[in-house]
C-alpha cells in the first residue's frame, strides 16, 4: 500500500486554478548479496500517522488508462512542445509530474524474501520503460523538474522521472544497462557509508563516477541512512552534510538533491536540508504535486516488486500517471499526444 505522510505537505491537486491561468507554450521545436545496509525496508513513511494510509486509488478511475491510451514508439527527432509550467494565482508553480522509486533491479529474488518487496525484475523494468514510451512518456533528470518548478524553464508534456535509491551494485550492473538501452536517465540517490567502506552488494566509487559519466544525476541519501526524525542537530547535519561533502569529494560535483531516508522528514529535518544546502528533497509518499513551494517535499511513487507485469505496473503506478496525464491534457491538449 501506499502510506499517506501529513507531514509531507502534499498539496492537493486541483486543476480549477488553471482555467485562470496564463499558460506559456514555448514551441521548441544478480541475485544481491546482502549487505549490512540497515535498511531492509522499503523507503516508504514508516512513522506514526495522524491519519489513517490510503489505499491506492482505484485503476478505475484513471481518465483514460494510462499506459493504454497510445501506442507505438515516439517518433525520434520529431521536436515535441515544451511547456512552462504556469504558476497559480499565488505564484507557485506545480505539476503531477511522477517521480518513479526503485530501489534492487535483478532477478530471482524469492518471494518470501525480505528483498522481494524492494526488487523489479530486468525484465519488469524494461516492460515499465516500453510502457512508459507507449503511453507517450517522457523520461526527464530531477533536475530538469526542480528547475521547472523553481525557475520556470520548460518541459516536455507528460514528464515522468525515475530515481533508485541506497546505491545498490545491482543498480549499476542491470538496471544501467537497460537505462541506457531505453535512452533514458535517471537520479542515484547514495547512502555514503556502504560505499565509502566498500560493502558487498554496494556501488563503489568507480561505478558512481561511470553513473555520472554516463549522464546520471547522483543525489544524497545520508551517511548511514537512519531515519531523521529525532536525530540531534549534530547527528541531523552530520547525516545531511557528511554525505554530500563525501559525494562532492569523490565525484567533483556536490549534490543538490536529496531522498529522505525512508521517506521520512518533518519540518525541522527539511529545514536541515535546506541549511545543508539541497535544493530539492523526494519523500517516499506519492500523493500530491511537485510545488516549486515545497520543492524539499517532492511526492514519490515507489515501483515494488510486484509490479512486475503490465497489468500490476498499471496498478502500482497507473492512477498517478492518470492525474499527471489529465493534467497535461487540460494545460497542453493534445500535446501529450503524438
Ligand atoms: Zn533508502
Amino acid at each position: 500500500m501506499f502510506p499517506t505522510d501529513p507531514r509531507a505537505g502534499a498539496v492537493p491537486l486541483r486543476t480549477a486554478a488553471l482555467a485562470t491561468t496564463v499558460l506559456m507554450l514555448v514551441t521548441i521545436a544478480h541475485r544481491p548479496i546482502p549487505s549490512p545496509l540497515p535498511s531492509p525496508v522499503p523507503d516508504v513513511a514508516t512513522s506514526a500517522s495522524t491519519e489513517p494510509a490510503r489505499q491506492p486509488r482505484s485503476t478505475s478511475d484513471v481518465p483514460t488508462a494510462a499506459l493504454a491510451a497510445h501506442t507505438g514508439a515516439v517518433p525520434s527527432g520529431r521536436s515535441r512542445a515544451m511547456i512552462v509550467l504556469p504558476p497559480d494565482p499565488d505564484g507557485i508553480r506545480r505539476a503531477p509530474v511522477p517521480i518513479l522509486l526503485y530501489h534492487h533491479v535483478t532477478a530471482g529474488v524469492p518471494a518470501t524474501s525480505a528483498l522481494r518487496e524492494t526488487t523489479v525484475s530486468p525484465a519488469a523494468l524494461e516492460l515499465h520503460l516500453t510502457a512508459l514510451e507507449r503511453g507517450g512518456w517522457t523520461v526527464v533528470a530531477l533536475d530538469a523538474v526542480v528547475d521547472a518548478l523553481a525557475l520556470g524553464t520548460p518541459l516536455p508534456p507528460k514528464a515522468v522521472v525515475l530515481t533508485f535509491d541506497d546505491g545498490w551494485r545491482d543498480q549499476f550492473d542491470i538496471a544501467l544497462p537497460i537505462l541506457e538501452r531505453h535512452g533514458v536517465t535517471a537520479t542515484f540517490f547514495l547512502t555514503t557509508e556502504p560505499v565509502e567502506a566498500g560493502w558487498i552488494g554496494s556501488l563503489n566509487w568507480d561505478h558512481v563516477t561511470a553513473l555520472v559519466e554516463r549522464g546520471m544525476t547522483i543525489g544524497a541519501h545520508t551517511r548511514t541512512h537512519r531515519d531523521l526524525i529525532g536525530l540531534s542537530d549534530a547527528a541531523l547535519a552530520d547525516e545531511l552534510t557528511a554525505s554530500a561533502d563525501l559525494i562532492a569529494a569523490r565525484i567533483g560535483t556536490r549534490p543538490r538533491l536529496l531522498a529522505y531516508p525512508y521517506g521520512n522528514f518533518d519540518d525541522r529535518v527539511r529545514a536541515a536540508a535546506a541549511a545543508a544546502g539541497y535544493a530539492a528533497a523526494v519523500t517516499a509518499n506519492p500523493d500530491g504535486y511537485a510545488a516549486g513551494a515545497a520543492l524539499l517535499a517532492l511526492p514519490r511513487i515507489a515501483v515494488r516488486g510486484g509490479c512486475d507485469t503490465a497489468a500490476a505496473f498499471e496498478g502500482c503506478v497507473g492512477a498517478w500517471l492518470g492525474e499527471a496525464e489529465g493534467w497535461w491534457e487540460a494545460v497542453a491538449p493534445g500535446r501529450g499526444s503524438r
